[in-house]
C-alpha cells in the first residue's frame, strides 16, 4: 500500500490546486510567517484523499465496536498503528469506566391483551454487517437501573416538562405509571429524568415514524430512513449534571481513582428505561385508552393516540451487568517547535453503538486523514509553533467517557496550555455547521474561504454564508446575515466530546461538520453501516475530504499563529444579544403570570371548559419581582468597549504586516488572550452543577443537547428562582468585566508595541 500511496501523494502535490490569494487575511500571522503558513497549507490541502477515507471506514466499521467489545480494542490498536506509521509519536491512554450492558430485557403488554416486544432489529440481506448479531449490543439505554415493574401506561408525547404541564391540565397523573415517550426534541436522558420527577416508575422511549421513519422518507434499505423495526440505542445518564464516568465526577477514572459507590452515583437514571422500535411501540400505544391526545401530540402510526392511563398495563423488567471496563483513548502528539507548552487539541471518538459508519467513523476517518497529512508535512520539514494533540476517543456513546476522563486527568495542563479544542463527530453532505466559541468565528471563516465546497464550486464559506442568508427569517435578520462576514457559530449544548473541554475547563472550542443533505434514520442502530453510508450519505467521501481540509487548516492556523487568532467582536455581540434575551424572558414570564392570574379571576377557565372533556384550571401564581440586571448590563458594556479597543489596536498593529513584538512580548500577549477566554469559566460553576463552569452556554437542564445561553440567569428565571437569577446576573457580570479587564491589558500591550515601532 505505502509505495502506491506515496506516489499518489506526489502526483497530488504536482497537481495541487491554486493556493489561496497571498493577501487573503490570516488572523494572527505577521507578513513573513503568513507566507510560510500559506505554503504549508497548500501542501496540506492536497493530501486528504477520498479513497483513504473510504478505506478507514471499511476497516473501522467491519464489526460492531462499542466500548469494551473485542473490536473496540482492535480498532484502537489499528488507529495507534496508523498514527505511528505516519511518523507521529502516539500512545494509548486507558481509563476504567462504569459501563452496564444488558443481561435481561422484557417489555410486555399484560392487559387488556398480551403482546411481547421483540426488542431486536432484524438483519437485512442487502446490508452484510447487519447480520453480525453475536457481536451487536442488544437494544437498550445505558445507565438505566435494574428494575421489575408492572404498571398502567401513559403516553407523554416527547416527555418534556411542558408535556407534563399539559397532562396536569388534562387531569392525568403519571404517578405509579410507566410512561411512553417519543424520541427527539431533547437529550434522551431528560425523558426518564422528568418522568421520575413526576412519580413514574418506568420509561419507554420509541422512534415515531413521523420523526425519522416512514413519514420522513423511504426507509432502509430502499431509502435512508429508519425501518419500523429500527431502534435507537443510547445513554440516559443525567448529562446536564456532569459528563463522564458516573463514579468519578471531576477526576480522571484511572485504575486507582477514588470511586463513588454505584448506589450514590447521581447521574444514573432513577427509573428503568428501554428503547423501542415503532413496530414494538404500536401495539402498546394502540392499547392505551382514556382521552385522545391534545393537538400536535399524535405521531405517524396508523392509530388514534390516547393519553391513558390504562387500560394498557405493561411489564418492564431489566437487568444489567454493571462492570468497570477499559476505555482506550489513542493520543498522538506533534511537539511544538517554538511554544511546546501551548496545545491545540483535535478529537473525534472511535467507539460506536454498533458498526457506526456515520457516527462516529465518518468524522474519525477525517481525523486519521489529517494525521496522515501532518506526517507528510513533517517529512517535508514542517514544524508547528505550538503542540498539536490528535485524539481518537473511546466510550463517547455511553457518556463522553474517554474525552472527559482524559480532560479531567490532564485538567491542570489543559487549563494552562490548551488554546483550542476542535471536535467532529460524524459527517454528511451539505453546508458546514459550527457550534462553540464565538472567539473562533473569524479563524473558522478565514479557513472556510480557502476550502472548496465539493458540490457547488463555491468556497465552503460562501455556501454556508448563503445558507445563513436563506435561513434567516424577516428582512432585518436577512440583512444582518448578508452583512456578516464571519460564519455563525451556534452556542454549544452537549452531546459530543467537546463537553469537558468547553463546559468544564473553559477552553475555546468548535464542533464542526457538514450536513443538511444527509437526512436519515439509522442513528444508533445496526443499520448505521458501511453499506448505508456508501449508499446514502457522502458516498464519494468528498465531504470527508472537505472536513479534513477544513479542520486540518484550522488546527494548523491555531498551531502556527504568531498571535492567537481569537476575535472578540462576535463574542461581544453575542453577549449583548443574550443580555437582552434574558431581560425579555423575565418580562415575558411576568406578563404571562399576570395574564393567567387575571383569567383565573375572570373565570375564563370555567367559561372555556367542556364538561364532557374537563380540564383543570391553573392556580394563581405569585407575580415575579423585578430583578436587578445592572451588574450584567455593566459587565456586557465593559466587554463591548474593551473589545472595540482591542480590535482597534489589533487592526492598527496589523496595518504594516503585524506588530513589532519580540518573542517575550508575543508570549505575554498570547497568555493574556488565553486568560481572557478562561474568565468565562470560573471555578464555582453553575448552581447545582458546579462541574459545568462555562457561564455563557450549557446543555439545558431540561433539554440536554440543546444549549441554554447564560444558563445561570436564564434557567433561574425559567424555574422562577428570582433571587438566584439576580445572584447569577452578578456572577456573570463580574466574569464579563474580568474578561474586559484582560482585553484592556492586551490592547495596551499592542498599543505600546505600536508606539515603540
Ligand atoms: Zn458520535
Amino acid at each position: 500500500m505505502l509505495p502506491i500511496r506515496s506516489a499518489l501523494v506526489l502526483a497530488a502535490l504536482l497537481l495541487r490546486p491554486a493556493a489561496a490569494a497571498d493577501d487573503a487575511p490570516m488572523r494572527g500571522f505577521t507578513g513573513a510567517s503568513a507566507r510560510a503558513q500559506r505554503d504549508w497549507e497548500t501542501r496540506f490541502k492536497a493530501v486528504p484523499d477520498p479513497d483513504s477515507l473510504r478505506e478507514y471506514m471499511r476497516v473501522l466499521t467491519a464489526r460492531p465496536h462499542h466500548l469494551s467489545s473485542a473490536r473496540d480494542s482492535v480498532n484502537a490498536a489499528w488507529i495507534l498503528g496508523r498514527f505511528r506509521s505516519w511518523g507521529l509519536e502516539a500512545r494509548i491512554e486507558t481509563f476504567q469506566v462504569l459501563f452496564p450492558t444488558p443481561r435481561e430485557r422484557v417489555v410486555e403488554l399484560v392487559a387488556p391483551r398480551r403482546f411481547a416486544a421483540r426488542l431486536r432489529e432484524p438483519a437485512l440481506k442487502q446490508d452484510p454487517t447487519s447480520s453480525q448479531q453475536a457481536e451487536q449490543l442488544p437494544t437498550y439505554n445505558a445507565y438505566s437501573p435494574d428494575g421489575d415493574v408492572t404498571a398502567p401506561l401513559v403516553f407523554v408525547n416527547y416527555g418534556l416538562p411542558e408535556d407534563y404541564q399539559r397532562l396536569e391540565r388534562l387531569g392525568v397523573s403519571v404517578k405509579g405509571a410507566i410512561v411512553i415517550a417519543k424520541y427527539g426534541r431533547s437529550w434522551r436522558g431528560i425523558k426518564p429524568k422528568v418522568a421520575a420527577e413526576h412519580g413514574a416508575v418506568g420509561c419507554l422511549i420509541y422512534s415515531d415514524p413521523d420523526d425519522d421513519g416512514y413519514h420522513a422518507g423511504d426507509t432502509y434499505p430502499a431509502g435512508p430512513f429508519r425501518p419500523s423495526e429500527g431502534v435507537q440505542r443510547g445513554s440516559v445518564m443525567d448529562m446536564p449534571l456532569f459528563a463522564g464516568d458516573p463514579l468519578t465526577p471531576g477526576v480522571g477514572a484511572t485504575a486507582d481513582a477514588k470511586r463513588l459507590d454505584r448506589s450514590e452515583a447521581p447521574t444514573l437514571a432513577k427509573i428503568p428505561v428501554q428503547p423501542l422500535s415503532a413496530a414494538d411501540a404500536q401495539p402498546l400505544l394502540a392499547a392505551i385508552g382514556g382521552r385522545p391526545v391534545p393537538a400536535g401530540w399524535a405521531g405517524g402510526l396508523p392509530i388514534t393516540y390516547h393519553v391513558g392511563p390504562g387500560p394498557a398495563r405493561v411489564h418492564l423488567k431489566l437487568r444489567f451487568d454493571w462492570r468497570l471496563v477499559p476505555a482506550y483513548d489513542v493520543i498522538a502528539r506533534i511537539p511544538g517547535a517554538v511554544l511546546p507548552d501551548e496545545w491545540v487539541v483535535r478529537g473525534n471518538h472511535h467507539d460506536a453503538w454498533v458498526n457506526g459508519a456515520e457516527d462516529p467513523v465518518s468524522g474519525a476517518a477525517a481525523v486519521l486523514e489529517e494525521a496522515r497529512a501532518y506526517g507528510v508535512l513533517l517529512k517535508q520539514g514542517w514544524r508547528p509553533r505550538r503542540t498539536i494533540v490528535v485524539a481518537a476517543w473511546d466510550g463517547e456513546e455511553p457518556m463522553l467517557l474517554g474525552s472527559t476522563e482524559w480532560a479531567e486527568t490532564h485538567a491542570e495542563e489543559l487549563s494552562r496550555s490548551a488554546v483550542a479544542y476542535l471536535n467532529t463527530d460524524g459527517n454528511g453532505r451539505g453546508r458546514l455547521g459550527a457550534d462553540g466559541s464565538p472567539a473562533l468565528a473569524r479563524l473558522l471563516s478565514e479557513v472556510a474561504r480557502d476550502v472548496p465546497d465539493p458540490e457547488t464550486g463555491l468556497s465552503v464559506w460562501k455556501r454556508s454564508h448563503l445558507g445563513e442568508v436563506a435561513a434567516a427569517r424577516g428582512a432585518d435578520k436577512r440583512r444582518a446575515a448578508r452583512e456578516r462576514s464571519d460564519l455563525e457559530i451556534d452556542p454549544m449544548g452537549s452531546g459530543s466530546d467537546y463537553t469537558a473541554f468547553y463546559h468544564h475547563l473553559g477552553i475555546p472550542s468548535l464542533n464542526l461538520g457538514f450536513g443538511g443533505e444527509d437526512d436519515g434514520g439509522v442513528y444508533h442502530s445496526i443499520y448505521d453501516s458501511f453499506h448505508w453510508y456508501t449508499t446514502f450519505s457522502d458516498t464519494s467521501f468528498v465531504y470527508g475530504r472537505a472536513l479534513a481540509q477544513t479542520v486540518g487548516l484550522a488546527t494548523m492556523r491555531l498551531a502556527g499563529a504568531d498571535v492567537l487568532p481569537y476575535e472578540f467582536g462576535r463574542l461581544s455581540d453575542r453577549v449583548g444579544a443574550n443580555v437582552k434575551e434574558v431581560q425579555d424572558l423575565l418580562t415575558a414570564v411576568r406578563d404571562s403570570i399576570e395574564e393567567q392570574n387575571r383569567q383565573v379571576d375572570e373565570s375564563t377557565f370555567v367559561a372555556m371548559n367542556d364538561p364532557r372533556h374537563p380540564q383543570v384550571a391553573p392556580a394563581r401564581e405569585d407575580v415575579p419581582p423585578f430583578v436587578n440586571f445592572a451588574p450584567l448590563q455593566n459587565g456586557a458594556s465593559r466587554l463591548k468597549s474593551a473589545t472595540s479597543r482591542f480590535e482597534t489596536a489589533y487592526a492598527a498593529a496589523w496595518k504594516n504586516g503585524g506588530p513589532a513584538l519580540d518573542e517575550g512580548r508575543a508570549r505575554e500577549l498570547n497568555a493574556l488572550l488565553l486568560r481572557a477566554e478562561r474568565t468565562q469559566a470560573p471555578a464555582a460553576g453553575l448552581p447545582r452543577r458546579p462541574w459545568y463552569r462555562q457561564l455563557l452556554a450549557a446543555p439545558g437542564w431540561y433539554t440536554g443537547y440543546a444549549p441554554k445561553t447564560m444558563p445561570g440567569v436564564r434557567e433561574a428565571i425559567e424555574a422562577k428562582r428570582w433571587d438566584e437569577a439576580e445572584a447569577q446576573a452578578a456572577v456573570l457580570g463580574k466574569a464579563l468585566a474580568e474578561e474586559a479587564g484582560v482585553l484592556d491589558q492586551a490592547a495596551e500591550l499592542l498599543e505600546r508595541a505600536g508606539r515603540g515601532r
